[in-house]
């Protein structure tokens, strides 16, 4: 890790465009279990597909049921080290953009302005209608619903209100992904930070700098599928890894 760490130093001062593609494991030091680590969410509970949430009220009521306990951690969260390294490269202007997996909101709570944020996956700490795209805070939702089991429902259409995540089986969000797919052609230097690489489409933005020609370098604890098209993977705690390569406690 030493090795890696004065050669991830080295691939920063030497690039000109750094794009970061963030995972759930950059906010498991803010206390936000991931899902594939231990303790993670998935060995808890089955996910409620995009088709099931449509379909039955009562997958609707089991999913909000499952919101409410999960933002008790989700939304006191505060950004960690890892968040403020990434943070100061784009202040500085290293790095370009943040194409990230995770929905909670922390790569802007750390100081990223919302549009160097590119949210694949959407952003829990609102909801939005899925026919008009009204938006919809979430406390009054959740009064409702803990007072009587209202599942709401759009004030302007009568269409099913969704925290504004993209579930499985949801289609990916346009305007980020073509965001995303524009940031990633362009930088000489993508690095990947606590995602295990399997949830596709994201886990294809890191192949295409590849592709393109960019260094890859993969931040993460365990090895990941995409380790052999890396210039470099370093195996260590991302707040250590990152804080320590670019100066930030
Ligand atoms: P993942 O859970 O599949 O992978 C996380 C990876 O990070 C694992 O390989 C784990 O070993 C590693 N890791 C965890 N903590 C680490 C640390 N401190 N230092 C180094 N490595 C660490 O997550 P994923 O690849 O992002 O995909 C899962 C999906 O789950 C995503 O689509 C995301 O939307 C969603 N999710 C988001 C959050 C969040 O917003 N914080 C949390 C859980 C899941
Ligand atoms: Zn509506």
């Amino acid at each position: 890790m030493a090795d890696g760490m004065s050669e991830l130093r080295k691939l920063l001062a030497e690039s000109r465009r750094v794009v970061f593609f963030t995972g759930a494991g950059v906010s498991t030091e803010s206390g936000i279990p991931d899902f594939r680590g231990p303790g993670g969410l998935w060995s808890k509970y089955r996910p409620i597909d995009f088709s099931e949430f449509m379909s039955s009220a009562e997958a609707r009521k089991e999913y909000w049921r499952r919101k409410i306990e999960t933002d008790k951690v989700l939304l006191t969260a505060q950004p960690n080290r890892g968040h403020r390294a990434i943070a100061k490269l784009i202040e500085t202007g290293k790095a370009s953009a943040v194409i990230t997996q995770n929905i909670d909101g922390l790569h802007q709570a750390s100081g990223i302005p919302a549009g160097k944020v590119i949210e694949l996956h959407g952003n829990t700490t609102y909801a939005t209608c899925l026919d008009c795209g009204e938006r919809y805070e979430l406390e009054p939702i959740k009064q409702a619903f803990v007072a009587d089991g209202t599942l709401p429902e759009c004030a302007e259409c009568m269409g099913i209100i969704k925290p504004a995540t993209i579930a499985f089986g949801q289609a990916m969000p346009p305007g980020p992904m073509h965001q995303a797919q524009i940031e990633t052609v362009a930088c000489d230097l993508f690095i990947s930070v606590g995602s295990s690489l399997v949830v596709y489409p994201a886990a294809g933005f890191p192949a295409l700098a590849h592709e393109r020609g960019a260094s890859l370098v993969i931040v993460n604890r365990e090895p990941t599928p995409l380790d052999g098209m890396a210039r470099l993977t370093v195996q260590g705690e991302i707040g250590s890894v990152l804080g320590d390569a670019v100066g930030v406690n």
